[in-house]
């Protein structure tokens, strides 16, 4: 790639992909947005970075004030960090915190779904499925965590009795030592891009209200507008008390994450032992990742975002659904933007990946899981251009394990 506009990758031959992928979920307004690029350039004349530190700057206090206002209520307090990753681990050890100032020192684990993903360095990857994270790599130097039974497939399908059941027993068994719960709202993604019911998230808050936990949520993925709701716990109506936000926080610009949680949380975390919360990266709060954020987050709040994810929504049904007759289909699963299709066999990326470059999209599958993300901005036209693709990949036998 040697350039990128809109919804357009460029090659070095002069070919232009349709993008599926948004970058892993970052890139939600596009590439080479004039307003991103524009708050980049101001901010880099007039401070590129600074510590954060003992310093704040006006990039980090505008960024602040939005994410207060667009995040759930009662999630005031603001932590910012490099990554998704990052910011998982600093949402761990501020429960930890939080729970051993109130006392609770024995309370050094984390509850959580199987078939989830949180991130890549150590104390994420502990939580994430011990399967497809492949944590016997890694046993010995993982700390161990519990794991429930991950949530039954399906946004619409009702909650049942047996799961709800198990659910509260896994809480019975484990809440004693654990100091939250850790989840992906609604969607589970690199774990399996699984899409489960509202009902879940209301019955873990409960839980956690009744056994003295935490509530992280993870919307590293789901945030900013993604499944069709600003964040994916509206969906529950519930709120956390911690919650992750990475991706497309700086419109897919920088890295960037933040950590952010209630006053209760941070309140209690100031009154612990350290007096405040132990974490401290060198490039927090950096100013061009910020200034370049707060821009992403205000042409959010001043574009149809809403409507145009569900309009990409209703597109993907109409030409995904179909996919689910398909001898090669085993479930088609779809969600604000987010389309999935999970096919009976594992595909050969790299077979599939040519065809589908040479169909002019870009799309990025895994284990059997051909699934986009687009940006907001696609049109109809190029959403159905890389949906035929994804129906035309599924003809190629040639891309598919038997
Ligand atoms: N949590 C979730 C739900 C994610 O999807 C990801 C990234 N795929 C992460 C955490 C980790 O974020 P990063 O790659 O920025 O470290």
């Amino acid at each position: 790639m040697v350039g990128a506009s809109g919804v357009h990758l460029h090659l070095e031959d002069g070919r232009q992909l349709i993008d599926g992928m948004s970058s892993w979920w970052a890139a939600i307004h596009g590439y080479n947005h004039p307003r991103l690029n524009a708050a980049a350039h101001t901010q880099l004349q007039t401070m590129a970075h600074v510590m954060f530190g003992g310093i704040t700057h006006p990039a980090a206090v505008a960024l602040g004030r939005l994410l207060v206002k667009m995040t759930p209520e009662g999630l005031d307090r603001i932590f910012l960090c490099d990554s998704g990753s990052v910011s998982v681990e600093v949402s761990l050890k501020m429960a930890i915190q939080y729970q051993h100032a109130l006392g609770h020192t024995h309370k050094n684990q984390f509850l959580t779904f199987a078939k989830g993903y949180h991130g890549d360095t150590t104390g994420a990857m502990s939580v994430c499925d011990p399967v497809s994270g492949m944590h016997q790599l890694f046993a010995g130097f993982l700390p161990q965590h519990h794991f429930a039974e991950a949530p039954d497939l399906g946004y619409d399908r009702p909650l049942s009795e047996a799961a709800a059941l198990a659910l509260r027993q896994f809480f019975d068994q484990h809440a004693q030592t654990a100091a939250a719960f850790i989840l992906e709202p609604i969607v589970q993604g690199a774990g399996g891009m699984r899409i489960y019911a509202p009902a879940y998230l209301k019955l873990v808050r409960q839980l956690c209200d009744e056994h003295g936990l935490l509530l992280i949520a993870d919307e590293i993925a789901t945030g900013f507008g993604r499944t069709g709701k600003l964040f994916a716990v509206e969906h529950a109506e519930i709120q956390p008390d911690i919650l992750c936000v990475g991706k497309a926080l700086s419109g897919g610009y920088l890295t960037l994450a933040a950590t952010i949680c209630t006053d209760a949380v941070a309140q209690t975390i100031c009154q612990g032992e350290a007096g405040v919360l132990m974490h401290g990266p060198t490039f927090m709060g950096n100013p061009l990742a910020c200034a370049i954020a707060a821009e992403s987050l205000r042409l959010l709040e001043e574009e149809p975002w809403q409507e145009r994810v569900l309009g990409i929504e209703a597109t993907l049904k109409i030409a995904l659904l179909p996919l689910l007759d398909h001898p090669r289909v085993q479930d088609v699963r779809i969600l604000g933007a987010i389309g999935v299709i999970e096919t009976t066999t594992s595909v050969k990326v790299a077979e599939a990946q040519a065809f589908l470059v040479a169909q002019g999209v870009w799309v990025r599958p895994f284990r059997n899981l051909l699934y986009i993300m687009p940006p907001y901005i696609m049109t109809k036209a190029e959403l159905l251009q890389l949906c035929g693709a994804l129906s035309a990949v599924l003809e190629q036998s040639d891309c598919f394990e038997v």
